[in-house]
This record gives C-alpha cells, sequence and structure tokens, in this order.
C-alpha cells in the first residue's frame, strides 16, 4: 500500500450520499484550526493504524482532513460524509508528530466531532446511554468507586467463576463479557484514596503535589493509584489529593461535548489552585494530556483562559516529575525482561518518552527491550474498544505479537486504559503466565526497598 500520493481522490468515501443537498448549512467550526496548514504530503498515513488496518484514504489523518475541510466548505454533507471517517479514528493523534506542517490534527477531530454532534444528536436509548457516561458516570467519584467494590465483590465471592461457568457473559452486550478478562487482581475498597488527603515525603521535601486520582484508577485500578502516592512520597514529594477534583473531560471532549468538558475544567483548576501544590500530577497519559489541554479549550473564556494557562504549566506525568524533579529511594533487584508500550496521549501530547525507560533502567537486573512500534496505538483509546471492538482487537492482536517477538516477561505501560487493554490483548493471545501487563509505578514501586505505608 502506498503511503504517500495525491490524497485528491478520497477513496472510500461514502459515494454520492455525501454531497451536500440544497438548503444544508456547511460545517461550523468554531475556529478554523489548521485545515488549510496541510499540503497532501502523505508523511502521517504510515503512522495512522487506521489507514494502516483499513486501508482507505478516508480512513486517514489528510483524508479525515480533506473531508472536514470540504464539509466546512459546503462541498459535502457533514453528516453522511463525515460520520464514519471521524468515529473510526482512534484520536491516537500519531498523525501529528510526524507532520512536518504541525497540523494539530487533534484540535480539527475535536472541533469537527463538536459540530456534527451539534447536527446529529442521538436520540432514545443512545442519548440517555451517552448523558448517563458523560452526565452521571464518569464524573461522579461516589458512583465510580460503588460500581468498582461491586466488580471487586464480583471477583472474590466467586460470581466470577459462575458467570464464566453459565456462559452469562457471552451475552453482555458491547462485548464487555471479553472485557471481563481485563479485570484482575483489583483492590478492596479500602485501599482507596480519602479527597482531601496529605500525605507528608519520606524524607527531605522537594515539592508538594497534588494528585489527579482520575475515573478508570478511580473505580478499578486505585492500587496502583495508592502506589503513585508511596512511590512520590519515597521520592521526596508531599502529596496532596486535592478535595472537589473531578474526571479530566477527555472522554467527554473526544466525543465533541465540549461545554461539559469546559465544566469539569473549570471544576479541576479550582480544585487544585486551592491545594497549594507546584506541581499537578497525573498517572494516566490521557488525564495528563486532557489537563494540558485546558487552555486550548478554554481559549474564548476571558474569566478561565488565564487561569488556565497557569493550571497547565503545573501539570506533569508522574514518571516526568519523577525522573526531572524527584529522587528513586534503593532499588532492590528486579530479574524480569522488560518492554515498555507508549501511551499515545502521553507521547504524542505530553512528549514524555524516554523519561519513563529512563526510570524502568534504573532498577537493577531489569533488561527493557524495546518493542516494534511501541509508540503505535494498541487500540484501546477511551471508549474505542467498546464501541469498535473488531477494529479494535486487530489493531490489539498486532500489537500482541510484536510484543510475544520482544520476549519479555514484563509489558509496562503509563495509562489505565492502555493497561486494561493489553491485559485483554494477553489473555486473548494466549501470553497469561508468560507475560505480565503493568502500569510502570506499580513495577517501580514494587522495587522499592521500602515504601511508605499510608
Ligand atoms: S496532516 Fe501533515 S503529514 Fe499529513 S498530509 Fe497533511 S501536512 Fe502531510
Ligand atoms: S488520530 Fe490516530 S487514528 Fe486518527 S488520523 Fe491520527 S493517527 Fe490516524
Amino acid at each position: 500500500m502506498s503511503t504517500h500520493g495525491s490524497g485528491q481522490q478520497l477513496q472510500g468515501a461514502d459515494s454520492s450520499a455525501s454531497f451536500r443537498r440544497e438548503g444544508e448549512q456547511p460545517l461550523a467550526l468554531t475556529t478554523p484550526l489548521s485545515l488549510d496548514s496541510c499540503m497532501r504530503c502523505g508523511f502521517c498515513l504510515a503512522a495512522c493504524p487506521t489507514y494502516r488496518h483499513l486501508g482507505r484514504e478516508t480512513h486517514s489523518p489528510r483524508g479525515r482532513l480533506a473531508l472536514v475541510k470540504a464539509a466546512t466548505e459546503g462541498q459535502l454533507d457533514p453528516v453522511t460524509a463525515l460520520r464514519q471517517p471521524l468515529d473510526l479514528c482512534l484520536g491516537c493523534r500519531g498523525c501529528e508528530p510526524v507532520c512536518p506542517a504541525g497540523v494539530v490534527y487533534g484540535h480539527v477531530l475535536e472541533e469537527a466531532r463538536a459540530a456534527l454532534a451539534q447536527r446529529n444528536r442521538p436520540s432514545g436509548l443512545k442519548r440517555w446511554g451517552q448523558r448517563f457516561l458523560f452526565e452521571w458516570l464518569v464524573p461522579n467519584t461516589r458512583l465510580l468507586r460503588f460500581l468498582g467494590g461491586l466488580l471487586w465483590f464480583y471477583e472474590k465471592l466467586g460470581v466470577r467463576w459462575l458467570a464464566r461457568a453459565t456462559g452469562i457473559l457471552k451475552r453482555l452486550p458491547m462485548h464487555l463479557g471479553e472485557f471481563e478478562a481485563a479485570l484482575t487482581d483489583l483492590a478492596p475498597p479500602t485501599e482507596r484514596l480519602p479527597h482531601g488527603a496529605l500525605y507528608p515525603a519520606a524524607g527531605e521535601r522537594r515539592a508538594r503535589v497534588a494528585f489527579l486520582t482520575g475515573c478508570v484508577a478511580e473505580a478499578l485500578l486505585h492500587r496502583t493509584n495508592r502506589r503513585t502516592v508511596q512511590l512520590l512520597r519515597a521520592c521526596g514529594f508531599e502529596v496532596v489529593i486535592p478535595k472537589g477534583q473531578t474526571c479530566c473531560g477527555a472522554l467527554h471532549a473526544h466525543a465533541g461535548e465540549l461545554e461539559m468538558a469546559r465544566r469539569l475544567a473549570k471544576q479541576n483548576i479550582a480544585a487544585f489552585e486551592a491545594s497549594g501544590a507546584e506541581f499537578y500530577v497525573s498517572n494516566a497519559g490521557g488525564c495528563g494530556a486532557q489537563l494540558l489541554e485546558y487552555p486550548h479549550l478554554l481559549r474564548d473564556d476571558p474569566q478561565w483562559a488565564e487561569r488556565a494557562g497557569r493550571f497547565a504549566a503545573r501539570v506533569r506525568d508522574v514518571a516526568e516529575l519523577i525522573a526531572t524533579q524527584g529522587a528513586l529511594p534503593a532499588l532492590r533487584r528486579v530479574n524480569e525482561r522488560v518492554t515498555y508500550q507508549d501511551s499515545c496521549h502521553l507521547a504524542n501530547v505530553q512528549k514524555v518518552k524516554t523519561e519513563p525507560r529512563d526510570l524502568l533502567r534504573r532498577v537493577p537486573g531489569l533488561e527493557l527491550v524495546e518493542m516494534t512500534e511501541s509508540d503505535r496505538c494498541c487500540g484501546s483509546a477511551g471508549s474505542y474498544s467498546l464501541l469498535h471492538f473488531d477494529v479494535s482487537m486487530r489493531i490489539l492482536d498486532e500489537k500482541m505479537e510484536q510484543l510475544r517477538r520482544t520476549g519479555a516477561t514484563v509489558v509496562t505501560t503509563g495509562n489505565p486504559g492502555c493497561l486494561l487493554q493489553l491485559r485483554l490483548g494477553i489473555h486473548r493471545a494466549g501470553l497469561a503466565g508468560q507475560v505480565r501487563a503493568m502500569h510502570t509505578v506499580d513495577l517501580l514501586a514494587e522495587a522499592c526497598e521500602k515504601l511508605p505505608k499510608l
């Protein structure tokens, strides 16, 4: 498959149904963004997982940009021409670092999805499903904790065995039963971090940091959150868990629900400002990237734009913070062959690639091996793996072949969604028992000779 070309011909576009009907308005973006900067050079095609797996120009960054441009100029019907190409985009932003014109594709995608959502509001059950997810579940810490607690009971009380034996999991909608395999080693509700808590640094204090607990991690990976705080303390940081913090809003922004994303951003800015911390830390690549996007999200709000800029200047990924400002404590030997899978948003938006690898290399006995295309999306991409299961699994299964070739016994990553996806991939590839998927923080915490108790 050629990766370059003129890009004039949108192979696979939705035929004549794509052309705008009389009286229909062109797609209106809030800001024109970088639509004219694309030179159609095609350098981004090889970096795009959906182009590789679907093989169509309309599912490439260049093709999607051309479609959005044509829809804003009134040449195409936005809904029929754009819906599928934009829906099937992972939003991984792997196309940005390779673009010589500096096209910020992620902003175009977000704007186009938001404009499309205004035009094409789902109705009935789908609308209620979206409202439940975006407005009631994800920003609601108590509800997330409650659901996470139910899943812990499910694992510990033998209900899992019953569910598997009766085959009920296979009947769940949206392939939810398959994701059940990724839910391993759940921690009890008692291990959750109380919001409002303050934990002193172990030894010399380097800085006060405020920790974002996230939504997926709050429900399912709170042991990783706990270890993050323990590791930060061991590295010399005083850690506060800001009260009033909420979901970062990434899921909302990626789905075009920008107003809701702005509300959540303002709530987080206020909560973190009140913490008095010098740095705001996340252990989730996707959440940290969204925190960095707050200035862009609130750019037209005179009351918040400046505050958002100050907020973003303090945001750090946990590995970045420890590598640049902290001091790892004494580490014991870890005799494992380890490979690192980049979280797309951690690498492509936060530009954090070397720091987690540097930290892993400092563990005695640990052999770090590079996986081919470790910076290529694993197919998780927020809710993508649920909404587009087949494409997501094609991408994941290829990733598992690359993982198998490394001979690694551990694969680490810096984002909860990627971690769950890798666990599912290991299960699907029959690698369980040979390879473990871990958050980088969990591996580093395991390597610490002495981790402060909470
Ligand atoms: S998005 Fe960038 S890399 Fe891709 S075709 Fe346009 S200019 Fe080239
Ligand atoms: S965000 Fe990812 S899937 Fe979407 S066009 Fe860019 S590289 Fe392709």
